[in-house]
């Protein structure tokens, strides 16, 4: 077990620290020193370098000596030693905002709510970021509860990643967004803020709505899920004349659209609507993933341990739901592999909230293990999810101007990807979030 620092004692060293009150200030300077730095962009691994922070962004990357000597007087020196430094990690597909699966899943649909959920996300926010996972793409949350953890997490109130989110999503009656799929319909239940519209209208209500509430992206369910209760997992759920739509009325608010999409068909037209990224693309075909290679469609796929399967036969799913779940498990591996080849844009994304929050690194290992090589790996978790968020312009490397979000890990990941499961020290904005005992 590994010991993290607790923020007083970082504060009694002068570090500075996240949380309002000890936000690193504009002056502050800190270098950053350890034994490698990988440049995910080059591939280059350097020896012996350094991170000059200062405030929340970084000054200069460099040499350890030549970074030393660039600092002002009385800046915070923290050398990490015998770890390799990375830019932090960025998950594009997260639920926050959503506990991990309990196990009694039925009972908690019923007796649980967004109060909850609101109350808990602080929790599963800082094991993300602890886990080295700097921002996220937050994609879909009942009742807002993720635009409210992103602006808390803004404000320094809550530890947290740096979020994206997608608010409500926007789904059919009956589909996978649909909160009262599977229960009596005899049960009124009253949630106004679930995100389901069905025709070209309702659907622009709700997009415009969702942004009028602090959507930074709009999530669609293209086709069924998993954890809801259709019988298909990859069924399109919306005409092509309603994807359109979605994209049109996103685009004319500036948000890129991810699309929820198991299935082939599915697929295929939500690329053709123009979204930005298919999330999951577990039954993708070639057709699908040359389309996809044509139109610069990132695929976002996850790639989960046989233990989540055993998580959700512990959670009390129903059977149709367990159904799926085996099914659409069994095909990750295979889909990952034919995207892996195909050559198509990837960017990682876990379906953390699904996938048990904090083991986000763990799926870069599994990619790895299914052939992918490592620096690939690791740009996917950093170059092209950057890309995909928008935000290249302030994450996803160890460069000049962008913020400070930056991580240690063991060893060398280009020869053992495990490491990233390990990380050992996570900077966001300048201000230290995590530092063990070496
Ligand atoms: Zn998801």
């Amino acid at each position: 077990m590994k010991a993290t620092f607790p923020l007083l004692v970082l504060a009694a060293l002068g570090l500075p620290t996240l949380g309002r009150a000890d936000a690193p200030a504009a002056a502050a300077v800190t270098v950053v020193r350890a034994a490698r730095l990988l440049d995910v962009a080059s591939g280059e691994l350097r020896r012996d370098q350094a991170v000059l922070v200062r405030g929340e962004r970084i000054a200069e990357v460099g040499p350890a000596a030549e970074i030393a000597a660039h600092a002002p007087a009385g800046a915070i020196s923290i050398d990490l030693g015998d770890v390799t430094l990375l830019p932090g990690l960025i998950d594009v597909h997260t639920h926050v905002a959503m506990g991990d699966l309990s196990k009694h899943r039925d009972r908690d649909r019923l007796r649980l709510d967004a109060i909850d959920a609101a109350v808990r996300a602080n929790v599963y926010a800082r094991r993300t970021l602890e886990a080295g996972i700097t921002s996220v793409r937050d994609l879909g949350t009942a009742d807002y509860v993720d635009v409210a953890l992103a602006a808390a997490i803004d404000e320094g109130v809550v530890v947290g990643p740096r979020m994206q989110p997608a608010s409500l999503g926007v789904g059919a009656t009956g589909g996978h967004f649909d909160p009262t799929s599977g229960l009596s319909a005899h049960l009124a239940i009253v949630n106004e803020a679930s995100g389901i519209a069905d025709g070209v209208d309702k659907i622009r209500e709700l997009i415009r709505t969702e942004v009028k509430h602090g959507a930074q992206v709009i999530k669609m369910a293209a086709t069924a899920g998993v954890l809801s209760e259709e019988e298909a997992v990859g069924a399109p759920q919306y005409s092509q004349e309603e994807m359109n739509a979605i994209v049109e009325e996103a685009h004319r608010w500036g948000r890129k659209v991810a699309a929820h999409a198991h299935g082939a068909e599915g697929i295929r037209m939500a690329t053709r609507a123009g979204v930005a990224s298919i999330e999951h693309g577990t039954f993708i075909d070639d057709e699908g993933l040359k389309l996809m290679k044509e139109r610069g469609t990132y695929l976002v796929p996850q790639v989960f341990s046989p233990e989540v399967l055993h998580q959700f036969e512990q959670a009390g799913m129903p059977d149709v739901v367990l159904k799926k779940a085996r099914a659409a498990f069994a095909a990750q591996l295979d889909g990952f592999k034919r995207a892996l080849k195909s050559g198509v844009k990837i960017a990682f994304g876990t379906d953390a909230g699904v996938y048990p929050h904090g083991e986000n690194p763990r799926q870069l290992t599994r990619m790895v293990n299914a052939g992918m090589a490592p620096l690939e790996a690791l740009r996917l978790a950093t170059v092209n999810a950057a890309d995909l968020l928008g935000w290249s312009d302030r994450v996803g490397a160890l460069k000049p101007g962008l913020y400070a979000d930056l991580i240690a890990v063991p060893g060398n990941p280009l020869d053992d990807m495990t490491v990233v499961e390990h990380v050992r020290f996570v900077m966001k904005g300048g201000a230290v979030v995590r530092r063990d005992a070496p």
